[in-house]
Formats: C-alpha cells, structure tokens, sequence
C-alpha cells in the first residue's frame, strides 16, 4: 500500500515558528493500544506539529512502536517521529528497520543510542552493531539520504559522560553526521538550557535545540525519573511538591504552572519550540496548550 510521505520536520523548523510536539511510549498490550487510541482522540482538537514514539530496550515493545506509529500517522493524521536505538542489533538489522520505517511513509527518526535493557547497568554492542548514536546518523543518512533525524542533547551531561565538554563533542560529531536538530532530556531550571544552547553555538553546534519539558504528574514518579535522567528538580518546586504533599490533584496542578512558566520563558527567549513528555497522559498536554494560546 502506498503511503503519503511525512513532512521532515526539518521544513517545519524553516518555517520559524515555534513547533510543538509530543512524546508517547509504546504501550504492553492490546489494552493499553486502546487506551492510546483514547488519549489521541483527546488530544487531536492541538495542531501539534509531530508526535513521537520512543523504541524500548528489547521485546515485544518494539513492534508496539511501529504498530503505535502506523497508528498515529495513518488514523490520526499526525506527523509521527518512531524513536530507533542501537541496543541489540546489527547493521543489518539497522538498515532492514529504516527501510521498513521509509516504507511505511515516515520521515523523521528520533536516533539514539538507547538505555541498556532492564537489568543490565551498561550499554554493550551488539554483533556487528553500533556503539554511538552518530554511528546510527550515519547509517541512517547512508540508507535513506531524504530522513531528518532528531538526536538526544543533555544540557546536565549524559550521566556517562566524563564531562560536559566531552559530552558537546558526541553532540557535535551526531550533528556533524547529518543530524537535523536535538530534543533535550527533560530539565526543570531554564536556566540550564539557556547555558546549554550557549555551549553548544560556542561548540559549532548550530542545529535548532528543542527544549524536553515533563509536566510533574507525581512527585514520586519525576524524582525517580529525575534521578536516572541527572536533572536537578529546583528548591522552590521541590518545595511545593512537598507541601502538596500525597494530594495528587495539587500536584498536577503544580506540575502544570511550573512547566506553563518555563515554556513562556523558553519561547519568550527564541527557542525553536517544546517538546512535551506527556507519559501517554492527555491532560497536562491539553493544559498546557490552552495556558499557552495567545
Ligand atoms: C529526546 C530523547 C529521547 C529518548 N528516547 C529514547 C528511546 O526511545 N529509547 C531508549 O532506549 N532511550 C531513549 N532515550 C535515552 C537515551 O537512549 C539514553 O540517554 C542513552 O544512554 C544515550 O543515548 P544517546 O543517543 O544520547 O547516545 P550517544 O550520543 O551515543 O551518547 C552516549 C554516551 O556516550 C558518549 N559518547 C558518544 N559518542 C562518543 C564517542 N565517540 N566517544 C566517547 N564517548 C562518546 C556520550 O557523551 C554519552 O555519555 C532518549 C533520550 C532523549 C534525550
């Protein structure tokens, strides 16, 4: 079956005005692919410029992400980004999952290296894989030279990286490869992304820097989350967590005003746009984009 290319979301960026995005995870089941469906009705009153789909470490989830992606593109109309890491697999298989993915309409691959599956600490290379993400740009280029490719930028140091200088150098060899723009890990201090956007113009790196932001959900939850990605949850939002306590409808409102106020000022201070790490929840999406309408 023939399927209507995706928009690069390069061409969007060159359109100069800020894009909006979301991310979803590849549901377990049948069940949670419903609830999905749901959570897309939801949200399909925004005209948001893409959605992506992140690619888990092993398993079954994986061809959730294709089947969720088909689904986003194909009964929603959205512009779909399937995330694609290295973790287990060859060259071989790299190359046969673009050309599926290019098959199947798409145009844009978030590239990443990806996390070590559950229970392993460190990231190993598989049989005739690859060990970093701008290997992966370059595969990806080399197969189908009209993909746009996203990558993942850290602006509080990938928590392998030695340093943050070394880090800017991975940056730049992705970019260098052909990489189209960068999503960053979630931060809450805007402050750090400013620095970061700077480090990297300092360092050649001159793609657009789409700010990650997660709306808190749970307080739980992101100091969990927090921890494995290395971002700093500022005092006076850990404090108000803290205050609000076990009431999670004050929590999610909180979580709502703080990541409202950091895309006014993210915007407020030219950046290309935001990228919204929603869990597969509609609500904090919604809120956000009618705190945010003009
Ligand atoms: C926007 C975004 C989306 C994500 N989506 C997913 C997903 O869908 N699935 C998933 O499993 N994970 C996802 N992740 C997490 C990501 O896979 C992990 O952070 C992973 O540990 C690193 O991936 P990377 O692509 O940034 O790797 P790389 O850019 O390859 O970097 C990995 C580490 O190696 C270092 N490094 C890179 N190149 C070199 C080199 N040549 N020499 C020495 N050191 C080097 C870097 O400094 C860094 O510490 C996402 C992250 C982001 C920011």
């Amino acid at each position: 079956m023939f399927m209507t290319p995706d928009r690069p979301i390069s061409a969007l960026f060159a359109a100069n005005r800020p894009l909006r995005s979301l991310e979803f995870y590849p549901p377990k089941d049948d069940v949670g692919v419903e609830a999905l469906r749901q959570t897309a009705t939801a949200l399909k009153s925004i005209p948001w410029d893409f959605v992506s789909v992140t690619y888990g470490a092993g398993g079954s989830t994986r061809e959730r992400t294709a089947q969720v992606s088909a689904i986003f593109k194909n009964e929603f109309g959205f512009t779909v980004m399937p995330h694609l890491t290295c973790v287990g697999h060859s060259r071989d298989e790299l190359n046969a999952l673009a050309d599926r993915i290019h098959a199947g309409g798409f145009r844009n691959i978030m590239t990443l290296r990806g996390d070590p599956p559950k229970g392993s600490i460190t990231f190993e290379v598989a049989a005739d894989g690859l060990r970093y993400a701008n290997e992966l740009v370059t595969l990806l280029k080399a197969r189908h030279p009209d993909f746009c490719l996203g990558v993942g930028g850290y602006p509080e140091k990938h928590p392998e990286a030695v340093s943050l200088e070394t880090d800017l150098d991975a940056l730049k060899r992705k970019v260098d490869a052909g990489a189209d723009f960068i999503t960053t890990q979630l931060f809450f201090d805007n402050a750090v992304y400013h620095r970061f956007v700077d480090r990297c113009s300092a360092h050649g790196i001159n793609v657009p820097i789409v700010p990650g932001i997660m709306p808190v959900l749970s307080t739980k939850q992101i100091l969990r989350i927090a921890t494995l990605s290395g971002s700093v949850l500022p005092a006076p939002l850990s404090r108000r967590l803290e205050v609000a306590g076990d009431h999670a409808d004050v929590v999610e409102i909180i979580g709502i005003d703080w990541a409202l106020t950091q895309i006014r000022d993210l915007l407020g201070h030219g950046a290309p746009g935001y990228h919204l790490y929603i869990l597969n929840r509609a609500k904090s999406a919604l809120a956000l984009a009618a705190g945010l309408a003009a």
